[in-house]
């Protein structure tokens, strides 16, 4: 395990849901476009998946990622020095999965499992067993109680799922809010699109981006990270303290972003031009 992958993030979703309550009736500045690497950028390059990289689909399991999304992503490695991860959601085998024949450095289940560039895998610290399996038991309860509800279960994480029962929406939340207190200080909720995810309060998007940052090729680098969702926000946060680019893509809500991209088309467009950009000249 590497040592900054231990460093606590308790409370990130828990302090993130209290900023944007704050927020909401705030009117967001209008944020600039993305910026594309000059010569003397140095980037790393860390994007989420959905809802940034590529649509929302009914269900996850739907998602592709197209061909040109997948060579300008092989082609950002070269051009980075292998400076670009996934930083998401979903599971690491889910990544590989759907990026194949890319094998990426991924942080997954929202930093909960993480593989490097050198392929050596981390995890944060868990919770006890008994603990996940009391969580596990209380999502797949809910979900008999709530037809409609999809439960995805990721082993010390769970998904709720509500896509396809839009009008579920209070109902889930509730029920994770509830969950969630009877585990004490050990979980937390993670809101997302359609989505209440029960996770881990040792895991965030901010901490894997810190971890990443730490080894190489991406030490030294300067972050560029890409998201769409309530889980993205530590790691814009984590970025621009470290005097990185945090862009938002799809974003309407207020956020500690300070760039932002129409929509996952807009990001996949963008990618493709600091591509172009970047075999210019630029020395990366
Ligand atoms: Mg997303």
């Amino acid at each position: 395990m590497h040592e900054l992958s231990r460093l606590p993030s308790t409370g990130d979703a828990a302090r993130m849901n209290a900023v944007i309550s704050q927020a909401a009736n705030t009117d967001f500045l209008a944020r600039r476009p993305a910026p594309l690497p000059t010569d003397d950028d140095r980037w790393a390059i860390f994007l989420d998946v959905d809802g940034c990289l590529v649509e929302f689909q009914p269900l996850p399991e739907l998602v592709k990622i197209p061909g040109p999304v997948l060579q300008s992503l092989s082609d950002l490695q070269i051009a980075l020095a292998g400076a670009i991860a996934l930083v998401s959601g979903r599971t690491l085998d889910d990544l590989d999965h759907l990026f194949a024949p890319l094998v990426l450095p991924s942080a997954g289940q929202y930093g909960m499992r993480r593989r490097s560039a050198d392929g050596v895998l981390h995890n944060v610290l868990l919770p006890e067993k008994q603990v996940a399996d009391f969580v596990r038991r209380r999502a797949v309860e809910t979900a008999l109680r709530l037809p409609g509800l999809k439960v995805e279960d990721k082993g010390f994480s769970v998904a709720l799922h509500y896509r396809t029962a839009p009008h579920l929406a209070d109902a889930v939340a509730a029920a994770a809010a509830a969950i969630v207190a009877a585990v004490g200080d050990t979980y937390e909720v993670q809101p997302g699109a359609m989505v209440q995810e029960i996770k881990p309060t040792t895991c965030s998007k901010g901490s894997a981006v810190r971890a990443f940052l730490a080894e190489p090729p991406f030490k030294s680098r300067t972050p560029v990270f890409l998201g769409d969702d309530f889980a993205d926000e530590s790691a814009f946060a984590a970025v621009n303290t470290l005097g990185g680019l945090s862009i938002a893509v799809g974003v309407d809500r207020f956020t500690q972003a300070q760039y932002a991209l129409a929509g996952p088309a807009a990001a996949r467009a963008w990618l493709a031009d600091v591509v172009v950009t970047l075999s210019r000249g630029s020395k990366q």
